[in-house]
């Protein structure tokens, strides 16, 4: 295993001993903080959470990116308050992404925005996603009264960003990623001087998104290809080549590897070392619950 590359609790030791307070601070702290809801993509994921992340600014949480299988679970074990969230913002209608909101809402309710991307003939819009699921005749109607949320469709060609989201301290924006056939957003936090991106699921064609992302402190990918993946799963999802390609040429001060899909440690260990002969800052491999101090 490359030295810069760590994980938990893969790697706890190593964590302890190179990234001591980024990595294992407490999130409810001031500042900003991204904590992971889940670090695994579809299917076992060694037991990991789907896709999910919170935000936390001075303690509260802000931010939910995502809510996948699982991170229902994650979300209450974190400490997190539904009451805190001002924005959802959904990267795309796969499970292993967007399955939990509904389980997570319920049955406290909340009053947020909600962002994602616009539809095509095999994806709903948000705000379609949003009304097949919790306006009247929705698969979740019982939650109609109990949410009030505005929407906003973001572009999903790829070439435009979006402005989503601002509380005056945090701004969210956005941009269409290549993920095959299926509209899907990868966002970007900025605070002040610090900066955050979540690539989503995407094949790492766009060299919009790269712009997008550049000089961000964090930069967080998901892992679902290798390198020698074809077909289907090739046009879904980056090889670790072009994610470490990626980083290198949007200056990412720091990598986070998650969406890990796989349950074969030799794998994972294979793409990090590509990943590493590509990109020469630090990598941490996420796990659920983990917390990153962003400042
Ligand atoms: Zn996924
Ligand atoms: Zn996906």
């Amino acid at each position: 295993m490359n030295s810069r590359i760590t994980g938990l609790p893969l790697a706890a030791l190593f964590v302890g001993l190179i990234f001591p307070l980024q990595i294992m601070a407490a999130c409810q702290a001031s500042g900003l903080q991204i904590q992971v809801l889940g670090s695994g993509g579809p299917g076992a994921s060694s037991g990991r959470a789907s896709s999910g992340y919170l935000l936390w600014l001075n303690g509260q949480s802000k931010v939910l990116i995502d809510a996948g299988g699982g991170t229902k679970t994650v979300f209450h074990q974190s400490g997190a308050s539904v009451a805190d969230i001002e924005l959802i913002a959904m990267s795309h209608f796969h499970p292993d992404h967007s399955a939990d909101l509904p389980a997570i809402l319920w049955p406290a309710g909340a009053a947020f925005s909600l962002a994602g991307p616009e539809g095509s003939e095999l994806f709903p819009s948000i705000a379609s996603w949003a009304r097949l699921l919790f306006e009247a005749g929705g698969a979740f109607a019982v939650l109609e009264g109990r949410l009030e949320y505005s929407l906003l469709e973001v572009e999903s060609g790829g070439a435009t960003v979006t402005t989503i989201w601002s509380n005056g301290e945090l701004e969210v924006t956005g941009i269409g990623v290549p993920h095959g056939d299926v509209p899907t957003i990868g966002y970007r936090v900025d605070y002040g001087e610090f900066s955050v991106a979540f690539s989503s699921d995407q094949n790492g064609s766009n060299e919009a998104f790269v712009e997008f992302i550049k000089d961000v402190d964090y930069l967080v990918i998901h892992m679902a290809g290798n390198e020698n993946s074809t077909g289907v799963i090739a046009s879904l999802h980056a090889k670790p080549t072009v994610w470490g390609q990626m980083a290198t040429a949007s200056n990412a001060g720091h990598v986070i590897v998650s969406h890990i899909a796989t349950s074969d440690q030799n794998q994972l260990d294979e793409n990090l070392s590509i990943l590493a002969a590509n990109y020469g800052g630090p990598v941490t491999v996420a796990s659920d619950l983990m917390c990153v101090d962003v400042r």
